[in-house]
């Protein structure tokens, strides 16, 4: 039985969020800071919009399973140190877990029980039959040595081993985490599961080399997806695909594959920010030589320098010049793309930034307070569960290639992602028009849509 919202009771008690009844009812604190509270709060405006039983909205609500564990790992000094693991099971009505696990110092648990639920909502939208989940390990691989870092990711794999499997619960990298990565999780998955062959055990990650079983075209799907996204888009929002001046937050995996494919496509990037540094070239700046250049030297910071030092004369200033913050932020671009982390834009980058289109690379860069300002500054955002689901679309294609022992060419791939990428852009761009709301919310109601007739005709148990 579906419980109505009253007017009285949708009153936005937390700044930004919209609090709904369900969130009293499982007993959910009212933290306006909590990335949980928002992206749960996101889920309900839309389930409400398109009248998602009660019953399914609050089991989107809290996530089916939350493994947390902790695991000693001996460090290169000798000495042990106990490692925090996370594995959230989100939901699998639609098929096996699927997500992503991060590595970094500032893992929480209500990170990524928003992330997981997150991952549900885009396949989903995607009309992937995968399920949603996340995890990660609390630590900073940046500051341990390969063999610490390879023996954090098998003792956590076997802390988990229980919990995941090739149909059941199937890991991806994110954000710390890398091909590499995959394939010690997929190695000691194997040796610790005897029953199992190489190419049925492999299958418990994607996202791996493609030596072990990974699918071509994987390391760069989300920057292809984020662009295929843009392309599919950009028609519907009056804009132009040429002569594109392009800022990007974050040049990791998701933003710098975004940068350079954009590059490709006649875009310039002029602005770049990460961790380290904060830099802009009005002439757009070669990608793939900041791309190398931050995979040598761990960020964006002194490629002014370098670049200049080692500019070939084909490109004079090539590397820039840093810029503060605000620059960074008021510059004026045509296309915004945080793919940094979450929350990294809040209300005070949303009245700052000087775009005409924000697509999310990064998952929950904009809080909802900020999206509110950029909604009313007439700056659409095309929504994160949209715009970066390409990993988890080829990480499905990389599952399906396991499963029938074969191996698609990088065309196949990139022709098979654009199909899925336009197909679930044409959804939001049809929820957007059927229900007249914000395209974030869009893709919640058409992904919301497809979760409740799942529900409808499996029935809840017994
Ligand atoms: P990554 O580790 O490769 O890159 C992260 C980038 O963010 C780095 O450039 C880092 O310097 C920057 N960064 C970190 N903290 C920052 C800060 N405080 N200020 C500015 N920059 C900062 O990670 P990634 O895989 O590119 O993931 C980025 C985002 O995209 C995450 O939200 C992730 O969940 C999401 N995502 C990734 C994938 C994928 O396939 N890799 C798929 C979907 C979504």
């Amino acid at each position: 039985m579906s419980t109505a919202t009253t007017p009285e009771s949708s009153s936005s008690r937390v700044p930004g969020v919209r609090w709904d009844p369900v969130f009293d009812e499982l007993g959910f604190p009212e933290d306006p800071e909590n990335l949980y509270t928002q992206t749960v709060a996101t889920m309900l405006e839309s389930a409400e919009t398109v009248a998602l039983p009660h019953r399914v909205k609050i089991i989107l609500a809290q996530p089916k399973n939350e493994f947390m564990v902790h695991f000693p790992v001996r460090m290169d000094d000798g000495h042990h140190r106990l490692f925090k693991g996370y594995r959230v099971q989100h939901n699998n009505a639609l098929g096996p877990y699927k997500g992503g696990l991060r590595f970094h110092p500032n893992i929480h648990l209500d990170d990524v029980k928003s992330l997981a639920l997150m991952m549900t909502i885009k396949t989903s939208l995607v009309r992937l039959p995968l399920g949603g989940g996340k995890g990660g390990v609390k630590c900073d691989p940046r500051a341990l040595s390969e063999g610490e870092l390879q023996r954090v990711a098998r003792r956590f794999t076997t802390a988990i081993l229980n919990d995941i499997g090739p149909d059941y619960d199937i890991p991806a990298p994110d954000v710390g985490t890398n091909a590499q990565v995959m394939a010690w999780i997929a190695d000691t998955y194997q040796m610790s599961t005897n029953n199992r062959t190489s190419t049925e055990a492999m299958r418990v990650v994607t996202g791996k080399p493609v030596e072990i079983g990974g699918s071509l075209g994987r390391n760069k799907a989300t920057g292809q997806g984020v662009v295929d996204t843009l392309v599919e888009m950009l028609p519907a929002l009056d804009m132009p695909m040429t002569d594109l001046r392009v800022s990007v937050q974050g040049w990791g995996n998701v933003g710098s594959w975004a940068g350079r494919i954009l590059e490709k496509k006649g875009a310039k990037v002029v602005s770049v920010m990460d961790h380290t540094g904060v830099l802009h070239n009005d002439h757009g700046f070669d990608c793939e030589a900041l791309t190398e250049y931050c995979m040598e030297h761990g960020g964006i910071a002194g490629f002014e320098k370098h670049a200049s030092a080692s500019a070939s004369g084909k490109n004079p200033g090539l590397g820039g010049e840093v810029v503060s913050l605000e620059e960074f932020y008021t510059n004026p671009v045509d296309i915004f793309i945080p793919a940094a982390l979450e929350q990294m834009v809040k209300t005070r980058e949303a009245e700052m930034i000087q775009c005409k289109v924000v697509i999310e690379g990064a998952n929950g860069p904009v809080t909802p307070d900020a999206d509110e300002i950029l909604e009313r500054r007439g700056i659409p955002v095309i929504p994160d569960i949209l715009a970066n689901a390409g990993g988890v679309t080829v990480s499905h294609f990389e599952w399906v290639q396991n499963k029938t022992n074969h191996m698609w060419t990088e065309e196949f791939v990139d022709a098979e992602l654009n199909r899925y990428m336009v197909m679930a852009a044409r959804r939001t761009l049809l929820a957007r028009q059927k229900f007249g709301v914000p395209l974030r919310k869009a893709a919640y109601c058409s992904a919301l849509a497809h979760i409740g007739d799942v529900y409808r005709v499996r029935g809840i148990f017994p």
